[in-house]
């Protein structure tokens, strides 16, 4: 059989070695030096915001970013419900409590209504969170003037988990840069990666230096080891930050990659009655980072995960999309708050019926057309067909009888 094809790969440049040879060269093998400050300095003119720090994990930058923010103990923190366990991870490390927000169909993220009617909730008994997390997924941008005009309006800030999003734009700005606090992550399967990192990224410098301080194991400014507070050794090392650089350089390559990956998939298979893709809003360009998609139960006899074991079978890697993280056993009794009183929740709809595609930068064409014709197969097998007997030819009428087989 060919080789597997898989969901999503670090995908090199090849200028990776000479950043990282510099950092041999000069014994910049510790954490921090020259790559690291470059790696920064990089990354705020990609992005156009005033301070970056770079961190050993996306994770680590959500850490940060609600610490700096003041969430603590007894605290509650709103995050989309529809995302990766490490948007909310980080809430419980700090002793605090998430509340999860549904998603709204246009762009799978937050729902500003449920967002709103939340926040009206708590306000009232006087339990306003400390910070809202709204989750970018698979590059498509939230709506996040909308989501803003209200997090103001209750005097709220937001955090904007863009590690799926690097190189998405809202409105002509970069994805990450829109609340009061942004992270990236360069994971291994994300987007661009420097094998495990991340980014806290700010036009609030105070904040970032503050971040920086925890990052650092919290040192007070004393000639012997003093602290007052508890810190973390969070900071990205400089031989990483070189992979990084080199990286950064051809993300926009890899976005434009990506999207040519997504236009194909949506060529192919996207005029296939009840597959729908993921949803570009307008004014934003995603990176599409994973092709998603979803499939009509109505239509078809197998469930997304059915679909999964079977392009397993043929050597494919397809993943569910995220599991609501308020269906988690991890968040049993968790407060939710979808947008659609009396209908199935968007986000629980969207994670029955979904599928992400292999969307590599480094994915050939041959490896897509064999992931399309493979998808094609599975989706007209288990069509539920709506059969037309032509009784023309043996009862000599002209009825037509229709009969729904499944
Ligand atoms: C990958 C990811 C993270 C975590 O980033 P790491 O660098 O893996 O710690 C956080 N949120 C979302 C939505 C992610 O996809």
């Amino acid at each position: 059989m060919n080789n597997r094809i898989l969901l999503s790969t670090p995908h090199m440049s090849g200028n990776e070695r000479k950043y990282i040879d510099e950092a041999f060269e000069t014994n910049w093998i510790a954490p921090l030096g020259p790559n690291v400050d470059s790696f920064e300095k990089e990354i705020s003119i990609y992005s156009g915001v005033k301070g970056v720090t770079v961190t050993n994990s996306g994770t680590a930058a959500i850490h940060l970013a609600l610490a700096v923010l003041g969430v603590g103990k007894g605290d509650t923190v709103f995050v989309s419900t529809f995302t990766f366990v490490a948007s909310a991870n980080p809430i419980l490390y700090l002793g605090a409590e998430p509340v999860f927000i549904d998603s709204e169909a246009d762009t799978w993220n937050m729902s500003p209504d449920a967002l709103e009617i939340a926040l009206t909730e708590v306000k009232a008994m006087n339990q306003l969170p400390k910070a809202v997390i709204v989750v970018n997924l698979y590059g498509q941008s939230a709506k996040m003037d909308e989501l803003n005009a209200i997090a103001q309006k209750f005097n709220v800030p937001i955090v904007e988990d863009a590690a799926e999003s690097l190189g998405s734009t809202y409105k002509n700005k970069k994805s990450g840069t829109l609340g009061k606090l942004g992270i990236y992550s360069f994971n291994g399967n994300k987007i661009i990666t420097t094998s495990g990192g991340g980014a806290l990224v700010s036009d609030d410098e105070d904040l970032l230096a503050r971040a920086r301080f925890l990052a650092t194991q919290a040192k007070d400014p004393a000639p012997y080891y003093q602290h007052s507070q508890v810190g973390y050794n969070y900071r990205m090392s400089n031989v990483v930050a070189g992979i990084g650089r080199a990286q950064l350089e051809v993300l926009d390559e890899r976005v434009n990659r990506r999207r040519e990956v997504f236009n194909n998939y949506q060529l192919e298979l996207g005029n296939i009655s009840g597959v729908n893709f993921m949803p570009e809003m307008v004014e934003t360009t995603s990176n599409r980072w994973l092709t998603t998609l979803t499939i009509d139960p109505t239509k078809y006899n197998l469930h997304p995960l059915e679909f999964m074991t079977m392009m397993d079978e043929v050597g494919i890697e397809t993943r569910a999309l995220w599991k609501p993280l308020h269906l988690q056993p991890l968040f049993n009794n968790t407060k939710f708050y979808t947008d659609s009183e009396n209908k199935k929740p968007v986000s629980e709809m969207l994670f029955e019926r979904g599928l992400c595609l292999p969307s590599g930068t480094n994915m050939t064409e041959f490896d897509q057309l064999r992931v399309i014709t493979e998808m094609k197969k599975l989706l007209n097998s288990s069509r539920k067909r709506v059969h037309v007997f032509n009784w023309n030819k043996k009862m000599g009428s002209n009825a037509k009888i229709q009969h729904k087989i499944n």
